[in-house]
This record gives C-alpha cells, sequence and structure tokens, in this order.
C-alpha cells in the first residue's frame, strides 16, 4: 500500500495525462497480480469493481472521528485542518501521527479490509475495523484509503485513464481494455484479461450490471432534429431507469435481477415486476423504466408522477400494503443483450423488433423465484405488474415532434426522447444518439454541498440548500434555494445531512457531496456570488434525484449554454 500511496501524490502532482498514465502503469507491472488488481479498482476511486452491489456504508462522519482519535486532536484543531484541505484525506494526512510501522500491507489486504467493514453489521461493529486498519498504516497511506472509502480520490485520474494505463502496462489495444471493462464492469478483472492476453475473452455476464446508455438534453425539436432525421420517438417516463437481467434457465438459482441507474440491485423492491419479467424465453438484458402506474386509466393504463413512485424507493424489502398501493409497471425501451450475444452495435431499429418480439413471445410456464421474495399473499394476482414495450412513434419533422410532446404531456409523461434508430447502444456514454426534450422551463441536476437551518417552523430542519455543478473534477456552488421538498423527506434529508457532515459550523454544515437534486429556475445571470460564476433566479427544488450519482450532475458548461440559449 505504501507504494500505491507513493504514486498517487506522484499522480496528483502532475496535471500531464501521458505521466499520469506511465505513473499508473509502471505502478500495476510492479505488484502482484492480485494487488495490481486491486490497486486499478482503487485507482479507479472506488473500493470494489461497479458491478457489485456491495458499499462500505461508513459516512463521512464515522471517519471523522476515528481519524480525530487516532490522532489525539482537538476538534478544533481538526476542523481547522479540514477547512484547509477540503478533503478529509488531505487533512488524515497532515493530523495522523507518524510512527515507524514494520508492517506494509498489501492492496489487496485493504481490499480484504474493506470487504470485511462492508460485511460488518451496524457502525459499531464497522468502527472498530475502521481503526484498526487506519491505526496501521502510515499518514499517506491513510490518505488515500480515505480517499477510497469516501469515493472520491482527486488526484485528477478517472477511470478511462487507468484503462489507458492497463493497455500501456500489458501491451494490449486500448479499445479492447475498453471494451472488456464495459462489459464486465470491474477494471480489476480487466486488467486481469489484459495480463494474460485473453482480452478478447470477455462476456459479458447475465446479473452483471451493464452502464446505461445516457440521453443529452435539446432545446427544441428543431435542435433534435438537426442532428438525425428521421427519428424514432418515445414518450421521456418520469419515473427510475432500471435494467432487468432475465434468465430463461428454468433451474435453480436467479432468474431475474434489476438493478438501478446507479447499479445497485433493487429487485427486492419490486418482486411483482421480477415475478413479471420471468419466464422469458431467452435470457435477455432489458433496458427501460420503472413507473407508478395507473392500472384503472383508460386504455393501457399510464404513468403516475414521480412522486408517488418515491414512496416505494429507497426500501430493502416493501410490504404487501405499499405493493398494493403503489402498483407499478416496467417500460421496456431498449434489449441490450440476448441468448448469449451482445446487441449493443447493433442499430436501434433492430434491438427495438427483437424487444417488441421478445415481449410477445409465449412465456414459459413461471417457475418459483428462487431467493426472491415471492408475492405469496392472498389476491397477489390483482397486483401483478405489466411489462410493457414503451410505444415508439416516428417524426421527420419539428411539427410533429411538437405534436408529441404535447400529447405525451397530456398523458403526464414528462416529455420525449429522441433517438436516432441507426444508433448503437453505448453503455455509460452521453452522447447524441438519444436527445430528451424536457419541460420548457431549464432545470438543472445538481450536488448539494452545505446545509443550513430554516426558519420558522423549520428551525428545527436542515432546509436550505446550496448545490453546485460540475467543473471537471471539481464542484463549483451555482446557487441555494429552500427546499420545496415535502416535511417528510425534508426530515429525511435532515438525517441524512447530520449522519454525514463534514464540517459543523454551528447554522452551516458542509455535507459530503452525495445528494443530487433537480432545481428548476426562471432564468440565469452572470454573478461573482458563487464559484461557478453564474446564479439562478427563483430556484426551486423540483425533486430529490436518488437515481442520480454526483457524476451524473449537470456541468458549468452546461449552465454556460443555457445562460447563452438565453441570451439569444
Ligand atoms: P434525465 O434523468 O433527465 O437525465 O433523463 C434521462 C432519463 O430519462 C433516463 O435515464 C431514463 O431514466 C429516463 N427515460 C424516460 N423515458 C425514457 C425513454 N423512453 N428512453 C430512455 N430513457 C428514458
Amino acid at each position: 500500500m505504501k507504494a500505491f500511496a507513493a504514486a498517487c501524490e506522484k499522480i496528483a502532482a502532475t496535471t500531464k495525462k501521458l505521466e499520469k498514465t506511465a505513473i499508473v502503469a509502471e505502478l500495476l507491472t510492479s505488484l502482484a497480480p492480485e494487488d495490481a488488481s486491486a490497486a486499478a479498482v482503487f485507482l479507479s476511486g472506488r473500493p470494489f469493481p461497479v458491478w457489485e452491489e456491495t458499499t462500505l456504508q461508513v459516512g463521512g462522519t464515522m471517519l471523522w472521528r476515528v481519524v480525530t482519535e487516532i490522532a489525539g486532536k482537538s476538534d478544533a484543531l481538526v476542523s481547522a485542518t479540514y477547512r484547509k484541505y477540503g478533503d478529509l484525506g488531505a487533512a488524515a494526512a497532515e493530523i495522523l501521527p507518524r510512527r515507524n510501522l514494520s508492517m506494509d500491507l498489501a492492496v489487496s489486504d485493504v481490499e480484504k479490509r474493506f470487504r470485511a467493514i462492508a460485511a460488518a453489521r451496524g457502525p459499531a461493529a464497522k468502527r472498530v475495523l475502521v481503526r484498526e486498519l487506519l491505526g496501521q498504516v502510515s499518514p499517506v497511506e491513510a490518505k488515500y484509503i480515505i480517499k477510497i472509502m469516501t469515493g472520491d480520490l482527486r488526484i485528477g485520474l478517472k477511470e478511462s485513464l487507468v484503462e489507458e494505463a492497463i493497455a500501456k502496462a500489458y501491451g494490449a489495444a486500448l479499445k479492447e481494455v475498453q471494451r472488456a471493462n464495459m462489459l464486465l464492469g470491474d477494471i480489476g478483472q480487466t486488467l486481469q484479461y489484459a495480463r494474460e492476453g485473453g482480452l478478447s475473452e470477455a462476456r459479458m455476464k447475465l446479473f452483471h450490471s451493464v452502464g446505461f446508455m445516457l440521453a443529452s438534453p435539446v432545446e427544441s425539436a428543431e435542435e433534435a432534429l438537426s442532428y438525425f432525421d428521421p427519428a424514432l420517438v418515445e414518450h421521456k417516463y418520469d419515473g427510475i431507469r432500471a435494467q432487468a437481467h432475465c434468465s430463461s434457465s428454468r433451474g435453480s438459482g436467479e432468474q431475474v435481477k434489476i438493478f438501478s441507474r446507479t447499479r445497485d440491485d433493487i429487485t427486492d423492491s419490486f418482486p411483482e415486476l421480477a415475478e413479471a419479467l420471468a419466464g422469458l424465453p431467452k435470457d435477455a438484458i432489458i433496458d427501460g423504466e420503472i413507473l407508478a402506474w395507473n392500472y384503472e386509466a383508460e386504455g393501457a393504463g399510464r404513468a403516475l408522477p414521480f412522486r408517488v413512485l418515491a414512496m416505494r424507493l429507497g426500501r430493502k424489502k416493501v410490504s404487501e400494503q405499499l405493493i398494493r398501493n403503489v402498483r407499478v409497471a416496467y417500460l421496456a425501451f431498449d434489449l441490450v443483450y440476448m441468448d448469449g450475444e451482445l446487441l449493443i452495435d447493433r442499430p436501434l431499429s433492430e434491438r427495438g423488433k427483437m424487444l417488441s418480439e421478445l415481449l410477445t413471445a409465449p412465456r414459459e410456464k413461471r417457475t418459483r423465484l428462487r431467493d426472491q421474495e415471492q408475492l405469496a399473499f392472498d389476491g397477489a394476482d390483482e397486483v401483478r405488474a405489466q411489462i410493457i414495450r414503451a410505444p415508439i412513434y416516428s417524426a421527420k419533422s419539428s411539427e410533429e415532434l411538437d405534436a408529441l410532446f404535447d400529447t405525451a404531456q397530456a398523458e403526464g409523461n414528462e416529455g420525449l426522447m429522441i433517438k436516432d434508430p441507426t444508433s448503437a447502444y453505448s453503455p455509460g456514454k452521453r452522447g447524441k444518439s438519444w436527445l430528451k426534450l424536457k419541460r420548457e422551463l431549464a432545470t438543472l441536476d445538481v450536488v448539494v454541498t452545505a446545509v443550513e437551518y430554516g426558519h420558522g417552523k423549520r428551525a428545527g430542519v436542515l432546509s436550505d440548500y446550496t448545490f453546485a455543478v460540475r467543473d471537471g473534477e471539481r464542484l463549483v456552488n451555482i446557487g441555494k434555494a429552500y427546499s420545496g421538498l415535502t416535511d417528510v423527506e425534508i426530515a429525511e434529508m435532515t438525517k441524512w445531512f447530520l449522519d454525514h457532515t463534514i464540517d459543523d459550523q454551528g447554522y452551516r454544515r458542509l455535507v459530503e457531496p452525495k445528494i443530487v437534486i433537480e432545481v428548476a429556475f426562471n432564468n440565469m445571470m452572470e454573478s461573482d456570488r458563487h464559484e461557478s460564476g453564474y446564479a439562478l433566479r427563483f430556484p426551486r427544488i423540483v425533486r430529490l434525484r436518488p437515481d442520480k450519482l454526483p457524476e451524473d450532475a449537470d456541468t458549468v458548461e452546461r449552465a454556460k449554454e443555457i445562460y447563452e440559449g438565453q441570451k439569444n
């Protein structure tokens, strides 16, 4: 781990990408195979590979306390040091005691410790293990261990650079490394394949989540058609993105797993969808949106607002009552994999056809879902969920698109998704093949960086949020808004912010930049009030975006686009 930390220091010290990748490549080849694999994962800023659902569940506050304890320093000093760096890892490196340590933990040992921490139940048990780990390493190692634990290395290294370094280290083609990493969702395993010269053997695996293809915003129907014409059009549903992995095998074992946009396994939150997806005639990975659904509406039913679905989110298990009260449907719009074949290079029109055929094909008789919550209560049949192929339309003119937009909104949907029928599926990429046309008002997805207590009846809760957009690796504040959330949401968020405070300034708290919210505003001004150089007029919080990670938040470039667009 000493060599790892030393390499990270060197990477942070240079801004040149080539130098960064060279340092990484050198580190990887100098390590034993299992350490190199673990290092590749750590260098991409996370304790575990992307596809895994494992999380440490160790908040900033716990790390803060452990560091304070080991350092034997006062809270005030730790706070001051933290403020100097704005990074707990860097602060720890300065205040932790410099001791002579006989032991050098291997990188793979640190990974094992992380796994033990993830497996430990409850904060007390986790804290003991965290303390033990941080107590056995040098300050600079602790710095990087903390950074990995909080999911942010901040050394100007993206996973794409780690891919480049792997290609360089093992003489592999970058394209092959990228493809294997996308298929496996595991940069450590990708490294292993590259080292053994077997990148072409990397295969997509059912039940390992794949990156989601993302959409770029457009301001108008004309703009959308300037990218491609004709367009394949779907409604933009206001639910949560979900990737369904369905196995056709009728033997024992898992049959269906559903992953969220953050690639968490959310199968148990939607047992009725897992049931409805079981027994497809072929193995498949389907992309779609989970919606709260009104089964009573005329015709094929229609979507209910996001706030209804919100009642079902963030729960590990759902009660029978909730399943009855908030009925859901899965609107499927893409097919990534079927029957052993990865379909991402085929055009959307073809994937779409295959999806329609798959969903209308006769089902195998349903077998029991092992390890998955059964809908085993009286009257379960009444709450079966539907798997619906999202209706597709085609548009050649902006008039046609505008008409479709109006119908979409009239049916309670957010707007339109406009897709290039010839396009491939690009996992994890935001390109111009999928465009989203939303409500006229501009919105930004931003990250909450600080919170304050409110006034009046909100005096006891943290209801005023300062939020930021991304600027490269950094977050820059762009505005502040009183929460437009419900009282229940504010109460829940208050608890979260109290648990994830990184600096308590009394009336105000800097918090871990993890919470993404969507803010709407009337217009934007240039201003030096916030670091981004912009300020929002009448900002209001539309909703929480638990389906998004901070890296999915909008950028300062996007803010600039909106600002320029509005000037014109
Ligand atoms: P946004 O969350 O505003 O960035 O918009 C992109 C999201 O829209 C996707 O991640 C999906 O969750 C959602 N969405 C809704 N309907 C569709 C659709 N027909 N095709 C693709 N994504 C959709």
